[in-house]
């Protein structure tokens, strides 16, 4: 991309020309939430002003209207995601509650000694909904180890998994170290032995392009937050064979065919999975950030963050004292830069380079087992996304520079 062109996306994201303690705001959290541009803005003012209605029930104007624009946004994510069918795109809060929805709707599959594998390099929303599950019904929580760059130790994986995998459930992307992991070796081990896979990819949308049909996954989850959509919505791929097989999650309104009080029966997929009025406004939304993805091309924003990170790696390596984490291998790197500074402390290094406008993560970043495992209390975490730019990593080298300095001497 050209500096023009980044400028040009740029303006679209009005928040970028807020100050922070009078300096220039430079937004590298994306890896917690991306920003949001006018088009997806506006929608939301939009929705509210002319289709706002209940979706599914009503025969007026409006709830058709509002159902044909929930509906389209459905088609829209399965297109996006290569799903064989839209209602195999069940809408959720987000990828937190499509992991739950799994791990509670699989759990009478599950029996005593079963087992199930996750890795190292988990969120917590990708350890704690199979934790329960495990010791609800007795079963195993097995783990994969990494080694010291942060990558999965496949030769191990080969020997966790047998005939008693359950579930296997990993994320694509660490939203820690930012390493894109092997899911399509590991799925297709996984099915070797009848285990279903479901692959947290919550960190995915608009760094890699996603076609879940050939990675022949059974679950692939994320949120629309991540990719410049709003908050409170996200979605459980699901394959149509194994959601119909599924116990529902939520029950009530939506869900249902029929109710008595002798007997209830469900409704065909995806509404099976989607009890109560939908966050209508948050899919309605998260179809405009998906056209903003679109225009601009995954593959286009893909290349460009890879550069930023290159250039990131390049610049803070040169920093006395810093660890960076992650390994030096590009190809196996998304947009995620992390590290400590010294033996000062992340929160420290965090504070000041708020004070310079700088919004960088730090903190455990919902892996504390990850954290263990590098015998840290923290880390300091840089995400890029489509709107940041070289000069901003070179204030951010800068500002590391006079953080350390001044934390030295005090
Ligand atoms: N998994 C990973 C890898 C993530 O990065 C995140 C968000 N930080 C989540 C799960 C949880 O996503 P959400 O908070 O949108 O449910």
């Amino acid at each position: 991309f050209s500096k023009k062109k980044i400028q040009e996306i740029r303006d679209q994201f009005p928040i970028l020309k807020k100050k922070i303690y009078s300096n220039s705001l430079v937004y590298i959290d994306n890896a917690a939430t991306t920003q949001k541009p006018f088009q997806v803005i506006k929608a939301s003012e939009i929705y509210y002003s002319t289709i706002n209605s209940n979706v599914h029930r009503g025969l007026h104007f409006l709830s058709q209207e509002s159902t044909f624009y929930v509906e389209n946004v459905r088609k829209k994510i399965q297109k996006f995601i290569h799903a064989k069918h839209s209602s195999e795109i069940i809408f959720t809060k987000g990828t937190t509650e499509s992991i739950n929805l799994v791990a509670s709707s699989i759990s009478f599959l599950i029996k005593k000694g079963d087992e199930i594998i996750i890795s190292y390099l988990e969120h917590h929303s990708n350890i704690v909904p199979w934790q329960i599950l495990c010791s609800k019904k007795k079963a195993l929580l097995k783990i994969i180890p990494i080694n010291k760059d942060g990558l999965l130790q496949l030769e191990y994986f080969n020997f966790l998994i047998s005939e008693k995998t359950k579930i296997v459930a990993i994320n694509h992307v660490s939203n820690v170290l930012g390493i894109i992991n092997p899911v399509k070796n590991i799925i297709d081990k996984s099915h070797e032995y009848g285990a279903l896979v479901l692959i947290d990819g919550a960190q995915v949308p608009s760094s890699l392009d996603l076609d879940v049909q050939n990675l022949n996954v059974d679950f692939y989850v994320f949120s629309a937050h991540k990719m410049y959509g709003p908050t409170g919505i996200g979605i459980l791929y699901g394959k149509e064979k194994i959601l119909n097989y599924l116990d529902p999650y939520q029950t009530g309104g939506e869900m249902i065919n029929k109710v008595s009080f002798d007997q209830t029966t469900y409704s065909d997929l995806p509404f099976k999975f989607e009890a109560g009025t939908p966050n209508i406004e948050g899919i309605i939304v998260w179809g405009e950030a998906i056209d903003f993805v679109e225009k601009i091309g995954v593959e286009n924003i893909q290349h460009y963050k890879k550069e930023l990170l290159s250039y990131a790696i390049k610049l803070l390596s040169r920093i006395d004292g810093i660890q960076l984490y992650g390994g030096s291998d590009l190809k196996k790197r998304s947009s995620i830069i992390s590290f400590n500074l010294s033996k000062l402390h992340c929160f420290d290094v965090g504070s000041i380079l708020d004070r310079f406008g700088i919004a960088v993560r730090t903190g455990h970043l919902c892996a504390q087992p990850l954290m263990n495992f590098f015998n840290v209390k923290g880390m300091i975490r840089a995400s890029f996304s489509i709107y940041n730019t070289f000069e901003e990593i070179d204030y951010l080298f800068d500002s590391i520079l006079k953080a350390k300095k001044f934390l030295l001497k005090h």
